[in-house]
């Protein structure tokens, strides 16, 4: 049977991201960034195996992106394309899993707009971009947040009055759904169990971070809530604080909203704490430097992971094993075994040459002998957004 090729999109407000996978494959046929996008220095950046180019976008807007990708898609894909999967950030409750996109699709994903301002006009500017240029394919919507649909009421309602939850939809909606999802089904395969079984801790850290519960193939509890601000300290988000701190700071030195979302979007987390960057391979070779403000953010970093890992433990009936994926989670020997260091209440316990030895974009295990199973398992989001396309088209 051939192998079908679908083209993944992850539109944001200035860039496009793309990629373009054959059905089954671990690496991208062609993949590449869109930039500065709306403005007169926007650039189409791609790559095809070892071959690296560079253009200048004379018109910025996303359709003109969009425009331009098209020969390269037909340059590089040996077949017409069978799917386009879009990245959306936020289904709300509407959506549990894939969507074939059409206008019911389109007006739901506008209404859930409130919920996430920055994210799903963008993704929906990137849907009427690619729908424009590819009018003949099916386009499918694959939504951060549907993973976590299968998550309990008493993990994802706030205790909060009742109408802001029947009213206002005010619950936990969970992110990084495609990532987690990814990595448990890998880790079931790895470990012989087979595609979403066992019984999984995931962590992904990257830019943002998120923890989350997963049990057969299904969440049962993660660190995000209604936005992506809450849970874990992350590159520039601050992670959980007292909800109190906006009273506080508005009294005390009359901050108002904007300002406060801004502290705590942009200027707080790795990059408040240490003062210095929000970039983790920065921060370690500072801490090895002695630099104090680097040796905090990690120490609490590490800390707070932790934390949210052993809480997540409540959501599950026994650990099969925990999982590390994102650039952090992949890459960062020191970050898994310092986070590892705090969990011994689960008998949790690191193979320091094992952890140290991991290739990089490789899986492998990285636990003592006796201890439960941690794994680190690079994640692929587009792969997995590739194949829920695929599968979606596949149903009756
Ligand atoms: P995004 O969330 O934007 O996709 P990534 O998953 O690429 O981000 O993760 C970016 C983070 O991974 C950065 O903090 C970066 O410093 C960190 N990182 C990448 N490689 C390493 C490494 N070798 N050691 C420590 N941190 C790393």
């Amino acid at each position: 049977m051939t192998r079908r090729t679908v083209l993944v999109i992850n539109c944001g407000s200035s860039s496009i991201k793309f990629a373009l996978r054959r059905e089954g494959d671990g690496q991208a046929i062609l993949s590449g960034l869109a930039e500065r996008l709306g403005g007169e220095q926007a650039t189409l950046a791609w790559k095809a195996g070892d071959q690296r180019e560079q253009i200048q976008l004379g018109d910025g807007s996303h359709s003109a992106a969009m425009a331009a990708l098209l020969p390269l898609i037909e340059q590089h894909a040996d077949q017409p394309l069978s799917a386009v999967g879009h990245r959306v950030v936020h289904g709300g409750e509407h959506f549990t899993r894939a969507q074939r996109i059409d206008d019911s699709v389109i007006s739901a994903i506008t209404a859930n707009a409130a919920l996430a301002p920055l994210h799903n006009p963008a993704n929906l500017t990137g849907i009427h971009a690619a729908m424009d240029v590819l009018p003949d394919i099916p386009h499918v919507a694959i939504f951060d947040t549907a993973f976590h649909q299968s998550m309990p009421a008493h993990a994802y309602r706030y205790a909060l009055p009742q109408a802001l939850y029947a009213d206002h939809a005010i619950r936990r909606y969970g992110f990084h759904g495609t990532s987690h999802q990814y990595v448990t089904n890998q880790a079931g395969e790895l470990t012989g169990r087979g595609t979403a079984k066992g019984a999984w801790l995931s962590a992904h850290l990257g830019n943002g971070c998120s923890s989350c519960a997963v049990l057969d193939g299904r969440s049962l509890d993660t660190s995000m809530g209604l936005t992506p601000l809450e849970g874990l300290v992350m590159g520039t988000r601050s992670g959980d604080v007292d909800p109190n701190l906006h009273a506080h700071l508005g009294r005390t030195l009359g901050w108002d909203l904007p300002r406060i979302e801004q502290l705590l979007n942009r200027e707080s987390g790795l990059l408040g704490l240490s003062g210095l960057s929000n970039d983790m391979r920065q921060l370690e070779q500072a801490a090895e430097q002695g630099h104090e403000g680097a040796q905090l953010a990690i120490e609490v970093f590490c800390y707070r992971l932790a934390r949210s890992l052993l809480g997540l433990g409540a959501a599950l009936p026994r650990l099969d094993g925990l999982l590390f994926t994102g650039g952090i989670g992949e890459n960062s020997a020191r970050i898994r075994a310092r986070t590892v260091e705090h969990m011994a209440i689960l008998g949790l316990k690191i193979d320091a040459a094992a952890n140290t030895g991991v290739g990089r974009g490789a899986a492998a295990p990285i636990h003592a002998d006796g201890s439960t199973a941690i794994w680190v398992i690079p994640t692929d989001e587009e792969r997995q957004i590739a194949e829920e396309s695929l599968a979606l088209l596949d149903q009756p």
